[in-house]
C-alpha cells in the first residue's frame, strides 16, 4: 500500500472488483439463458453393487454445453446457481429429466436400477421440493421407489424440524434419502438418529488413500461401522483402483462408484453398458469385488 498514491491503489482494487462482479453478472445471465435454451445436459455414473458386480443405480450429474465456453463442469457453475437461486429451476430440470429418462429406459426393457439425484442445500431448504418430486412422478410415471436424493450434511442442520418434516414426507413418497460427501460437512451425528436416512456416501477424499494411509482407513472403517450399526446402506465414491474396490467390498461397503468402474457416461453409452452387462450376466461371467 502506497500512502502517497492512495488513488491509484484504490482504482486498481476497484477495477478488479468491478471485473469480478461483471464476470459474475455475465455468468449469471448466461446461466439463465442456458436454462431457457436447454444447454444443460446430464451424464450418468453407474453405482455398482459390491456383491453382485452389477449396476445398482446411476447418479445423474449435470453439465452445461455453453456456446462460448464449451463443456462446463458443475463445480464451475453450481455455486453461482446456488447463490442466485437459479439452482431451483435447474434442480427441477435435473429431477424431471432424470425421472423421464429412467422411465424411458425401463419402458425400453432395461432392468430396474435406481436413479440418484443431487439436491443442493439451498434448494432443499428454499423451495417446495416435495411438491416438485410429486410432480415429477405424476408427469413421468416413474416409480418413486427407484428415486434417491443425495443431500449434503450442511443442508440438514439448518432448521431441524422443517428438515425432519420434509424428509419424512419424502420417505412417505417412498423416495430414498442419502447423505453425499459424508464426513466432510458439519456432522452432528445426531441427525442420523432423528432423520429417515437410507444411505451414506463416503466422500472420495477418504477413499483416495484408503489403501495406503492408516488414518484414512480408520475413518472409512468408522463410517462403515456407524452405517452398519444403524442399518444404513453405505456407498463409496471415487473408487479408482481394484485394490480400493476389493478393500471396500471386504469391509462391507454395499455399493461402489468411481472411475475404476465407469466415468460419468452419456445416455447412449450408459444404455450400451447396461446391455453389455445384461449379456455378460446371462452368460454368468459377472462377479462383485467380494469374489474378485
Ligand atoms: P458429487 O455428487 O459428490 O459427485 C461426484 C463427483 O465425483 C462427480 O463430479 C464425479 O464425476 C466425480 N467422480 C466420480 N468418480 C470419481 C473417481 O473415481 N475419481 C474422481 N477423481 N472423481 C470421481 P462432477 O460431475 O464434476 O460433479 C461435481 C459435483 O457437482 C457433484 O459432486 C455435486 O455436488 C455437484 N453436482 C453435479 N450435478 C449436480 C446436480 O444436478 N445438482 C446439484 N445440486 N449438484 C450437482
Ligand atoms: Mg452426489
Ligand atoms: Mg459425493
Ligand atoms: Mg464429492
Amino acid at each position: 500500500y502506497n500512502a502517497k498514491k492512495p488513488g491509484i491503489e484504490f482504482c486498481f482494487y476497484s477495477a478488479q472488483m468491478n471485473q469480478k462482479l461483471q464476470e459474475r453478472t455475465r455468468l449469471e445471465f448466461e446461466l439463465w439463458m442456458a436454462l431457457e435454451r436447454e444447454e444443460f445436459f446430464l451424464e450418468y455414473q453407474p453405482i455398482m453393487d459390491a456383491r453382485t458386480g452389477r449396476i445398482a443405480a446411476v447418479e445423474a450429474l449435470v453439465r452445461w454445453m455453453s456456446p462460448e465456453k464449451g463443456r462446463v463442469m458443475p463445480d464451475s457453475f453450481i455455486p453461482l446457481a446456488e447463490a442466485t437461486g437459479i439452482i431451483v429451476p435447474l434442480g427441477e430440470w435435473v429431477l424431471k429429466t432424470a425421472c423421464t429418462k429412467l422411465r424411458q429406459w425401463l419402458d425400453a426393457g432395461c432392468l430396474p436400477i435406481r436413479m440418484s439425484v443431487n439436491i443442493s442445500g439451498c434448494h432443499f431448504m428454499r423451495s417446495e421440493l416435495c411438491r416438485m418430486v410429486e410432480e415429477a412422478a405424476e408427469q413421468t410415471g416413474v416409480d418413486l421407489g427407484l428415486l434417491e436424493l443425495e443431500l449434503t450434511e450442511t443442508c440438514l442442520v439448518k432448521d431441524v424440524e422443517e428438515t425432519a418434516a420434509k424428509l419424512w414426507y419424502l420417505k412417505g413418497l417412498n423416495v430414498s434419502i442419502g447423505i453425499d460427501d459424508f464426513g466432510t460437512g458439519y456432522s452432528s451425528l445426531q441427525y442420523l438418529k432423528n432423520f429417515p436416512i437410507d444411505h451414506l456416501k463416503i466422500d472420495r477424499a477418504f477413499i483416495k488413500n484408503v489403501c495406503e494411509l492408516p488414518d484414512e482407513r480408520a475413518i472409512v472403517e468408522a463410517i462403515i461401522g456407524i452405517a452398519k450399526a444403524m442399518e444404513l446402506h453405505v456407498i463409496a465414491e471415487g473408487v479408482e483402483t481394484l485394490e480400493q474396490a476389493q478393500y471396500l467390498a471386504h469391509r462391507g461397503c454395499d455399493e461402489l462408484q468411481g472411475y475404476y468402474y465407469h466415468r460419468p457416461l452419456s445416455e447412449e453409452r450408459l444404455l450400451e453398458v447396461l446391455r453389455e452387462e445384461r449379456e455378460r450376466f446371462e452368460q454368468g461371467t459377472v462377479g462383485g469385488a467380494c469374489e474378485a
